[in-house]
């Protein structure tokens, strides 16, 4: 274990103590359901630690989910048990912290206060012991906006000080294009307001294709999704874990339907191609993924079965 390790384990277990020892204890039994849980999952990659960390959810339209009629894909969520009473299903937003021993990494940055329901990591991250000025590089896998906005403070300045910002060339060149932010559907609109203040960060490093990033933690190319759409393959020991992004959203959907995408991608074409070509690799490889908005935390393989491709969430890994 690193000094850097232990010393945030030990805030992290102070800060979990005076939770649970102020806040709760005074409170009434209907004010408990209230409190927005620090959502956190760990696991290991060779010696390279990885914690999954929630930033909350949001409720959203069936219908936002492309390449299929509605009433079909409304029909495979309810077969999951996810299509809720009014159409919607819970999508949530997870983020990824990496410590190799060495820097301390976080992969996306969350949706922040874009809604009532989300805004939670800097919550998650100050239980784990983190400060936002010990984060030494955020990767970014694309520029929507349920994962910059928590780059940005609400005063416009950078959210983790002294880390570098790694977004692919072509993110950032496609939402900050203004003649596209101009002609921009409503649900993208934000994505670009957010990605000009992102661009005009100190410590943004556009960068090109697939290459190393840190000593564990390589660039993936899955272009699609964006222009830019990048994925982030953690290796140590032997061992992998491949972070995905928005390559898969939900297993009613994933990996079994490569034709059905989402109303915020800007080519849906090239979007369906990515998933062609990642899915069946993924499965052959039996890869480890780990991607946003499955259900949290979103460890898991795809694995091929006679109807097709079958999402196989991971064990949660127990420590003690
Ligand atoms: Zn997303």
């Amino acid at each position: 274990m690193t000094r850097i390790t232990r010393r945030r384990l030990g805030l992290g277990l102070a800060t979990v103590a005076a939770l649970a020892a102020t806040p709760l204890s005074g409170m009434a039994q209907s004010d408990r359901s209230k409190v927005a849980l620090p959502t956190i999952s760990r696991r290991k990659v060779g010696k390279v630690e990885i914690t999954a960390l929630s930033d909350g959810f949001v409720d959203i339209p069936i219908g936002v989910f492309t390449g299929a009629p509605t009433p079909e894909i409304e029909k495979a969520f309810a077969r999951h048990f996810a299509r809720r009473p009014d159409g919607t299903y819970r999508l949530g937003f997870t983020q990824w912290l990496v410590d190799d021993g060495d820097r301390l990494v976080l992969i996306d940055s969350g949706y922040a206060g874009a809604t009532k329901t989300t805004g939670h990591l800097a919550d998650v991250l100050t239980v784990l012991g983190v400060e936002a000025k010990d984060i030494d590089a955020v990767l970014i896998t694309h520029m929507h906006d349920d994962h910059t906005s928590g780059l940005v403070t609400p005063e416009g300045t950078h959210a983790f000080p002294n880390a570098d910002v790694f977004i692919h060339r072509d993110d950032v060149a496609y939402f900050t294009d203004e003649t596209r932010a101009a002609a921009a559907p409503d649900i993208l609109k934000r994505s670009f307001a957010v990605g000009k203040q992102v661009a005009a960060l100190p410590r943004l490093q556009r960068y090109d294709g697939e290459r190393s990033l840190t000593a564990a933690i390589s660039a993936v190319d899955l272009r699609g999704h964006t222009p830019g759409h990048m994925g982030y393959r953690i290796s140590d020991g032997g061992e992998s874990l491949m972070i995905v992004g928005d390559a898969l959203f939900h297993p009613a959907i994933h990996p079994g339907r490569t034709d059905i995408g989402i109303a915020f991608e800007p080519d849906p074409a090239a979007a369906a191609a990515m998933r062609r070509k990642l899915f069946p690799r993924a499965a052959e490889e039996q890869a480890l993924l780990a991607a946003t908005h499955m259900p949290f935390p979103g460890f898991g393989r795809i694995v091929r079965e006679k109807d097709g491709l079958l999402w196989a969430p991971a064990d949660w890994e127990l420590s003690g």
